[in-house]
């Protein structure tokens, strides 16, 4: 299992989850990247970053609602093709009212 950053992450300062991931899966590439992108295939499930965050933006694999499944695809994406992610984390902004 895995853990996701979501919606709430996006241009979100704070990058605690980045200093507490025990195995450097965490990544965000400062001034480019909006969101912190968790490596699915480093993850340990160690959960450490869930109750770290202080916007609780990040959720495990089984937990993520169903609102941000777009989050599942996004994060794997980033490790085989950063800019194809990044635009999808654009789409995944929430529309105005
Ligand atoms: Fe890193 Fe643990 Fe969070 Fe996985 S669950 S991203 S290993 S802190």
């Amino acid at each position: 299992m895995t853990y996701y950053t979501t919606s709430a992450c996006i241009d979100e300062a704070n990058q605690m989850c980045v200093d507490i991931c025990p195995v450097d899966c965490v990544h965000i590439e400062d001034g480019v990247d909006r969101i912190a992108f968790i490596d699915p295939d480093g993850c340990i499930d160690c959960g450490a970053c869930e109750p770290a965050c202080p916007i609780s933006a990040i959720y495990s694999e089984a937990a993520l609602p169903e609102s941000m499944a777009i989050f599942a695809k996004i994060h794997p994406l980033y490790f085989t093709d950063r800019e194809a992610a990044r635009a999808m984390v654009g789409e995944a902004l929430p529309v105005p009212s």
